[in-house]
């Protein structure tokens, strides 16, 4: 597991490149959230980054996250952020621990949180499938206008953003119409929040109008493969 000298520097050497971004796109560091995804670290790497002040973290797996939030429900002020589709059956831990839903793409699901969902509504955002990929998470574009009317609707949801997840490239410009795309989709629809850039891309995800960046590799390094 990382060390705790080694993820201050990841963190240190982070910030500065999330703070030049904000500069060349003419935008405040504040308007910008740094998710640090944590999904396949052991929770005691989440703890470490919590002491170094960091308080947003990224899981994809639900019960990966039920686990996580019970192992570090003494970490006050940590906010999870569930960034990985989620089946019905599993939405009771999104419901239950997390602040943030970044990966909402059907309605029973939608249905599912907000019926479990006690307490402070649920931040929702709908993840699109920018690029069409036929394997990938998200809603095609075409249909994401009557999802966004149906979350709405629902007492204890609020929708706040979409998020994308274009496919992995090696030269971070490619990804750039397809967050380009989602920001104008937002704006369509007049919600605020915009989660989109990892590792690779978060550079240019910052300079078309992020406000939810999900890094993982450049904190905590390399991942084991999911079980
Ligand atoms: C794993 C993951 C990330 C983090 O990716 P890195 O390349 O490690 O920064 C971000 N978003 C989602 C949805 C992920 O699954």
């Amino acid at each position: 597991m990382i060390d705790k000298a080694t993820l201050a520097a990841n963190f240190a050497a982070l910030e500065a490149r999330l703070a030049a971004a904000c500069t060349r796109a003419s935008r405040r560091r504040e308007s910008v959230s740094l998710v640090a995804v944590s999904k396949l670290h052991p929770p005691q790497a989440v703890r470490l980054a919590w002491e170094l002040g960091h308080r947003d973290f990224g899981e994809n797996y639900a019960q990966e996250l039920r686990d996580k939030h019970t192992a570090l429900a003494d970490c006050a002020g940590l906010r999870w952020h569930a960034i990985g589709p989620v089946q019905p059956k599993n939405a009771k831990y999104v419901a239950k621990a997390a602040t943030v839903f970044h990966a909402l793409e059907r309605l029973e699901v939608a249905q599912e949180l907000s019926k479990r969902r006690t307490g402070a509504p649920l931040q929702c955002l709908i993840e699109v499938n920018v690029a069409g990929e036929a394997s990938k998470a998200g809603v095609p574009p075409l249909e994401v206008p009557a999802l966004i009317a149906q979350v709405r609707a629902l007492p204890q949801l609020e929708l706040v953003g979409l998020t994308a997840m274009p496919p992995l490239e090696e030269d971070p410009e490619r990804s750039r119409p397809h967050f380009r795309a989602l920001r104008e989709l937002a704006a369509q629809h007049g919600l605020q929040q915009l989660s989109m850039g990892t590792t690779g891309d978060f550079e240019v995800a910052i300079e078309e109008g992020a406000t939810l960046v999900r890094v993982g590799t450049a904190l905590f390094g390399h991942r084991a493969e999911p079980v």
